[in-house]
Parts: structure tokens; sequence; C-alpha cells
């Protein structure tokens, strides 16, 4: 069974009068265990296809079944719930919070979970491992854009999910920085970790082992 499976997702946005079809009936099927780039110019509908992906946006049609759950049916609690649990989350512009620390940060998601884990452990181990121990009080803006994306990341693990969704997440960085945080990634995804990636890159496209193109709302082998 795939770990991610959409069937006709349709997602239609209203921009005043005009009715935009951004996403027209796309196909995916993603196994436990993938590392998949989502690859497409601007404009073509990764991001959206992605936040649907990640239950951060409701779909117009279709079907799309998380582990094997139909989730269209889920109101909002429930969604944030499976957010919280089996999604982790990394944006091109890191979104880290200004006012809060390095370790304040990557603790957010955990505010909301259920899990018993020992977070702050947890934390101080992964911020480690990205080579932040010595930054973990520092303010974002004492960063820098790999500092700050390598935040980022232990903050998508920090409630261990399953899978890991990226979108554009070397768009700021430099190439030593960019190779920096998708060896990461890569390293996750040895791990167990199933990664989507979006990203118009062909050096970052090039570390995930599967991939597909966007084109006008479509998905298709690449
Ligand atoms: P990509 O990530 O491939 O650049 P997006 O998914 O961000 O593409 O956007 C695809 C299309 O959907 C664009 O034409 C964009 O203007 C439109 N779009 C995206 N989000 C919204 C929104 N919230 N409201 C209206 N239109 C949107
Ligand atoms: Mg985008």
């Amino acid at each position: 069974m795939p770990i991610i499976e959409l069937r006709g997702i349709t997602k239609t946005y209203h921009q005043g009068e005009l009715e935009v079809e951004v996403l027209k009936g796309v196909d995916l099927q993603v196994e436990a265990g993938d590392f998949l780039a989502i690859m497409g110019a601007s404009g073509s509908g990764k991001s959206t296809l992605l936040y649907i992906i990640g239950c951060l946006e409701r779909f117009t049609q279709g079907t799309y079944l998380l582990a094997g759950q139909e989730i269209s049916h889920l109101d909002d609690e429930e969604l944030s719930l499976i957010r919280n649990e089996r999604l982790g989350f990394i944006f091109q512009s890191f979104y880290l919070i200004p006012y809060l620390s390095v370790f304040e940060n990557v603790l957010v998601p955990t505010i909301y979970s259920k899990k018993r884990l020992n977070f702050r452990k947890r934390a101080e181990q992964l911020l480690s491992q990205v080579g932040l121990r010595d930054r973990i009080s520092f303010l974002p803006s004492e960063l820098s854009g790999g500092q700050k994306q390598r935040t980022a990341i232990v903050r998508s693990l920090i409630n261990d999910p399953d899978i890991i969704l990226a979108d554009e997440p070397t768009g700021q960085l430099d190439s030593k920085s960019s190779s920096q945080v998708m060896e990461i990634l890569a390293g996750l995804n040895r791990q167990g970790k199933t990664i989507i990636l979006v990203t118009h890159d062909e050096a970052t496209a090039s570390y995930a082992s599967k991939r597909v193109i966007m084109k006008d709302g479509l998905v298709y082998p690449a």
C-alpha cells in the first residue's frame, strides 16, 4: 500500500470573478521510504500540490489516501492531528519565529503533540547532528541561511514524523549550504523517512531517487 495516494485531485482557486483550475486531476502514488522530487516551472502548481499532500490546503475534487485513510472527510482538528504527528514541513523561507531562540523554535510543534517523547533531549541531539550545537540559544537573525534551514529541518523532525515535505528548501541558499541541507535530507531518507521535495533546481532534485514533472496542473513521469 502506498503511503500517499492521490486520485484525480483537482484544485480551483477563486480570484475575484475568475475561477482558476490549478490542479486538473492529479494522480500520484508515493511509497513509504521514497525520496520524490516534484519538478516543474514556476506557477505549474507544485506548491499547491505539496500543501494538499501536507493537509495544509483542501482540494476541490478527487481522493487522497494517506496511509490508506481517506482524508477528505476529516475535520480541521483531525487534520491538524495528522499534520502534527505524521508530517514535517520545510519551506523556502524557513518561517522561523524571529523572537524565539533556535532551541525554542524547534520545540514549537511539540506544544500540540500527543506523542510522549523527551522533546528537549531530542532537540539537543538533533541540533547537534545538523551542526548547530553551539547555536542553540541564537536568534534566527543571528544565523546564516543554511543554519536557518537546518534549524527548520530539526523543527520538522521534532515530533518524529514519517513523511517530510520540502517546498524549494534550497531556494534561498548558496550552493554549499544547499548541498549541506540536501545531504541531511538524503540521510533522513536512508533512515527510512519518506521525503517529497518540490524544486525547479536540477542539483537539488539530483538527491531524490524518483522524480515527476508538473505541467499545467498535471503530474507526468519524468
Ligand atoms: P508553483 O509552486 O509551481 O510555482 P503554485 O502552486 O504556487 O505554483 O501556484 C500555481 C497557480 O495557482 C499560480 O497561477 C498561482 O497564481 C495560483 N495560486 C496559488 N495559490 C493561490 C491562492 N491562494 N489563491 C489564488 N490563486 C492561487
Ligand atoms: Mg511554489
